[in-house]
Parts: structure tokens; sequence; C-alpha cells
């Protein structure tokens, strides 16, 4: 593996000052005996709904499972169909998929990446049950757009909040606006775990219910079961550990914010470099801080050579992976996931990066260019 002298992403930098505090919550965890739904799962469900500003949160194994259950808990299934974007990390398609309901996908907006919602009504039917928004790489959806759509064809709307933890549009916390929403606390999120976990968020005390239910095996009460669950579980150490940084969380992003407030004033005006756009109304969490170039694998390369990792979000559109080819989606379907996929760069951008990193990474593309 290459040794970088930068590399895309270094978890230390949030996790080693944690340290002590996440051993002394694995030696409470241990002590307690109380290993499976216990205090650190309902104190930490209690505190992301305070968050987010929701009334209920349920902590869930992991974000695919939270897209999941968001399904499952809204009735979506067979023979529904539910509009997602062209362009995301494949997981927003397989929950549709695991459902077995129909993936309808929208092309995304060329500036924002974000599902375009101009062309969000063309594509309901009579058998459109559910609009899932993904803001991605931390940047809001246009909410209100989204939600009038909704509302004026009675959709459900499951927000996709895997990477925009604690950012707003007019606001509001994102994973707030739907129905029910997901999210992940895959480690490298902005707010991250030690392992798996995710979560889902609503205001319905209904839809809790049933996820709370669903995710253990259909019971609320100890062998009694009213549903045909499963195990969803978000386990109780990495809730001990979610509860020590969600306090932290706001300060991550305000430092990628820093962190890309740098990259907008330095690269402005750089080689082809299309910067990022921060939809209106909205703050942006920078998950992922995006460039894109025509010359995007050659400037990979350079910076690679230099020492600088970078990745791509996302190398090959959902509806290219083999995986998805009996749906048999033509590779120029969507031609703004496409123009992404084919120049899009994820540049580093995480708290613990020095100014003495930024500059360095700066000057080397500004090389690239000159
Ligand atoms: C990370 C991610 C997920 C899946 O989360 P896991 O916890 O890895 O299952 C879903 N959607 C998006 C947009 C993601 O980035």
């Amino acid at each position: 593996m290459t040794q970088y002298k930068i590399p895309y992403l270094n978890l230390q930098y949030v996790n080693s000052p944690l340290q002590a505090a996440y051993q002394t919550a694995i030696v409470k965890v241990f002590q307690n005996s109380n290993y499976i739904n216990g205090v650190y799962c309902a104190d930490f469900e209690k505190a992301y709904a305070d968050y987010t500003g929701t009334a209920y949160c349920s902590g869930l194994s992991n974000g695919l499972d939270a897209l999941i259950l968001s399904l499952k808990t809204l009735g979506v299934g067979v023979g529904d169909e539910v509009i997602v974007p062209a362009h995301t990390y494949i997981a927003t398609w397989l929950a549709v998929t695991h459902v077995g309901a129909t993936i309808v996908p929208v092309d995304c907006d060329p500036a924002t990446y974000n599902i375009d919602t101009t062309l969000i009504e063309e594509k309901i039917t009579p058998r459109t049950k559910c609009i899932i928004p993904v803001h991605l790489y931390g940047q809001p959806c246009n909410m209100d757009a989204i939600m009038a759509i909704a509302n004026k064809h009675n959709l459900y709307v499951a927000e996709d909040n895997a990477q925009a933890h604690g950012a707003t549009f007019k606001e509001q916390k994102t994973g707030s606006f739907g129905h029910i929403n997901a999210t992940s606390f895959y480690p490298g999120k902005n707010l991250g775990a030690i392992g798996d976990a995710g979560a889902i968020t609503t205001n319905s005390a209904d839809l809790y219910d049933k996820v709370t239910r669903l995710k253990n095996y259909g019971s609320s009460v100890k062998y009694q079961h009213t549903m045909l669950g499963g195990n969803n579980r978000l386990d109780e150490l990495q809730a001990a550990f979610l509860n020590l940084k969600l306090p932290l969380l706001d300060g991550y992003n305000v430092e990628r914010n820093r962190l890309a407030a740098i990259y907008n004033t330095q690269l402005a005006g750089v080689g082809d470099i299309v910067l990022p756009h921060t939809t209106l109304g909205a703050t942006h969490v920078y998950h992922i801080y995006i460039i894109r170039s025509g010359r995007r694998n050659q400037l990979q390369e350079y910076l690679a050579a230099n020492g600088v990792e970078t990745l791509i979000h996302y190398p090959t559109a959902a509806y290219n992976q083999a995986a998805y080819a009996h749906l048999g989606i033509g590779e120029d379907t969507y031609p703004n996931a496409a123009l992404v996929a084919d120049t899009c760069l994820s540049l580093p951008v995480y708290p613990g990066l020095s100014d003495g990193d930024m500059e360095y990474i700066i000057n080397i593309i500004k090389g690239f260019f000159t």
C-alpha cells in the first residue's frame, strides 16, 4: 500500500483525543452488563433526536439497514416505485431493491450534484410511493422543492442523511424534513462510530414504533412478536462512543467549513477546476470536498505522485454497476451523473488537516495546471 504524505482521511485526529473516554465507556458498558438496547442506546437516541430537532430517533446497525427499515416502515414494497438520485452511493439504490420496489432514477443537478428537483415530477406515476433525497457530499437538497412535490402528489419522503450530519436547509437540520429519515454513522462520516452504526429519525410515533419493533425481531415486549422483524439494532458500545462524539460534531463541521473556504479561495480560477456550489439557504457540512476537472485522472495521478491521496465519489454510477446490469439502463441515460462520475475528484477535508497540509495540497494542484 502506498504511504501518502497526506492521506485522503485520517480518523486518528478525531478519535485519538477521545481514546481515554472511549476506554472508560467500554468499561462502563462492560460492568453495566446490559449489552443490548441498554442505557447508552437510549441516551444516544434521545440526544440525536434533540440534535436534529425531531421527536424520535431509533438507533440501528448501519445506514443501509436504516434506509431499508425506513422503506419497510412506510409500507414500500413490490409494485411501488421509489424516486432516487441517479448520482449517489449505491446504498440508496440497494435499499429500494432489497424491499422489492422499483428504482426510478432522476439525474443530478450539475451545480449542486444533488437530485435535480425540476426533473422529479415527470417521473411520477400512479405507482410512485416515495422520494429519497440524498444530501450528497454534505450539501442539503432543496427541501422546499422536494416537500412541495411530495405534498402535491401525496408521496412519502425518506431522506438519506448519511453524508450531512449537522447540515441545515433554511435553518432546519437535514434528517428532519422527511416522514422518516435514515442516516449512517460509518466511521468516516461527519459523525462516525468506531464500527458500523446508523439510525432513523422521525416525528411520527407510529413510524418510530414500527422501526423499533422491526429492528428487534418485530418485538417491543420480550417474546411477543407483532411483526416479521429482523435484527438491526444499534450496538451498545457504538452508542456509547457516539454519545461522546455528538457534542463535538458542530465543531468538526466548523473545521470542515474552514478548510473548504481555504480551497474555495485558493483554487478559484485555477485551471479548469469547478468548485463546489452551495444550495441557496443551506449550510454545507463538506463531508466530501469535491472539485471537477476535465483532466481529473491526470490530476489525481499527479497528486498521488506528490504524496496526496484523493478519491473519486463515485467512479461508476449505480446504474453502470454490474449489480444493476439487469436494469438495462444505458450508459448515457443520465448525462449529468455521468459528467460528475467522469470529472469529480475528492480532496482531503477533515479535522486535523493542518494549514501546512492545505498549502501543500493547493500548491501541488496549482503546479499541475501551470
Ligand atoms: C455511507 C452511506 C450509506 C450507507 O451507510 P452504511 O452505514 O455504510 O450502511 C448510505 N447512503 C449514503 C449516501 C452514504 O454515504
